[in-house]
């Protein structure tokens, strides 16, 4: 019998941070991990809400959707790839679900479907991010699934969303192991730490291994990030303003200790309190409860709600659980309000007294859910006389950590993604057996 030949495609995360879509072929079989927007592609040309893409083939014609056969639902032909896997729910590993065929199966995390699912709620109808119709097939830890061929193991590792998993996948030629988006130095470093035991035990030909924080690096944790919090809260007279993704459940916790250490309330955004009352499916979160008498729900002024912001605002309303910008300014030492940038028109009815602080919790090198835009965001904090914190710890591994990982892990070949500093990763890691291969994007490496 002929031996079935293995190979790696990169079809994005290639000299960026974020894209991910790596097609792993082992004979007939396909599958791709992860099918992530690319960012970094969709801002050479686009720049919404003005100059957004119209549909698929636009972002074809410019290569920001690459040219795959079998993928894509608008194109005829039938599905050439037997399933996706979802390492995590961040966008730039999830949103273009939206093109695909809607019979390939996509396996993910229960945590990452209710994630999807949820977020794809709250957006309005978007070209580039529906999970409708999709086939979700959920996993968690210790689950393996056979796909032809493969047999693929998600272990979970800690990132800055729940519900984050690396992959050990076993093909005819060798474990291949997938890192996903890692850290060691979040809220759980034990998932990961299970997971570089277990990846080391399945003895790799190859890791795929994000290398996000080559430059940039910092020594920080979780925890330390709730000390800091603490330090700036309870010097703080007036408002606290906070930005943190909606997604970062640990932030929100972090946020929720504090405020609750502080006697302030956590006044959270619609889209967070729709999310959080999502996760709560998910048993194996712990996360704060809207019901508790810390958490409050921020009503934005706008004159037409969605249906879903609406019924979330008539379920909580009776509990005096909805704030308005009025019910807000009145009490400001009494509030930490998690507001994004999006939302600062806010501060013209909010009036922050003398005192007041913004807390910038979430930005990356590159932030996963949206683009921080630094320039207006200091003009409104310099108009109304807010100083600007950053606190913020990163849901990427340290170089040190990750050089530490990969030399325990030892599989004899990695491939460096989801970072703009492959070249200086390969030589960061020249000492370490495994052999580095700097990745271009669309080619097949064999295995
Ligand atoms: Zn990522
Ligand atoms: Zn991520």
């Amino acid at each position: 019998m002929v031996k079935n030949t293995t190979s790696l495609t990169f079809y994005g995360g290639v000299n960026e941070i974020g894209g991910n879509k790596i097609l792993l072929q082992d004979g007939d079989t396909k599958v791709f991990f992860d099918f992530g927007m690319s960012f970094a592609m969709k801002k050479q040309f686009y720049s919404p809400p003005f100059l957004s893409p119209k549909n698929a083939k636009s972002l074809q014609e410019l290569g920001i959707l690459p040219q795959i056969a079998g993928v894509y639902k608008f194109e005829p032909n039938p599905p050439e790839v037997d399933a996706i896997f979802l390492s995590h729910g961040h966008l730039d590993h999830s949103a273009y679900l939206s093109f695909i065929k809607r019979e390939i199966p996509v396996y993910c995390g229960e945590t990452t479907q209710i994630i999807l699912q949820a977020l794809s709620e709250i957006r309005r109808a978007d070209l580039e991010f529906s999970v409708a119709d999709i086939d979700f097939r959920s996993f968690r830890t210790g689950k393996k699934i056979k796909v032809d061929s493969l047999e693929i193991e998600p272990l979970h590792v800690d990132h800055s969303v729940p519900g984050a998993y690396g992959f050990v996948i076993h093909t005819s030629n060798g474990a291949v192991v997938y890192t996903g988006d890692f850290r060691d130095h979040g809220a759980k470093p034990e998932m990961t730490r299970d997971f570089i035991e277990k990846a080391k035990a399945a003895q790799p030909v190859a890791i795929v291994t994000e290398a996000t924080n080559m430059t940039g690096a910092t020594v920080s944790s979780e925890a330390e990030v709730e000390g800091k919090l603490d330090h700036i809260v309870t010097r703080t007279d007036g408002i606290v303003l906070a930005g943190f993704a909606n997604s970062d459940v640990d932030r929100l916790n972090s946020f929720y200790h504090i405020a609750k250490k502080n006697h302030r309330c956590l006044a959270v955004s619609l889209k967070q309190a729709y999310l959080l009352d999502a996760l709560h499916k998910d048993k194996g979160l712990k996360l704060p409860d809207l019901d508790d008498e810390t958490m409050l729900i921020f009503r934005k002024s706008k004159k037409r709600f969605d249906k879903w912001e609406s019924q979330l605002i008539e379920r909580y309303e009776n509990q005096n659980k909805i704030f308005d910008v009025f019910d807000v300014s009145k009490q400001q030492c009494n509030v930490i309000l998690a507001m994004s940038f999006y939302d600062f028109e806010e501060l013209v009815s909010l009036q922050p007294t003398a005192g007041s602080c913004y807390v910038l919790s979430s930005s990356e090198p590159f932030n996963e859910e949206m683009e921080i835009d630094y320039e207006r965001l200091t003009n409104w904090l310099k108009h109304y006389g807010l100083p600007q914190y950053q606190v913020h710890v990163s849901g990427h591994m340290m170089p040190l950590q990750l050089k530490a990982a990969l030399k325990e892990i030892n599989a004899e070949r990695a491939f460096p993604i989801h970072t703009e500093h492959a070249d200086l990763f390969a030589r960061f890691m020249r000492d370490l057996k495994s052999q580095v291969t700097l990745v271009e994007k669309c080619r097949e490496y064999t295995l």
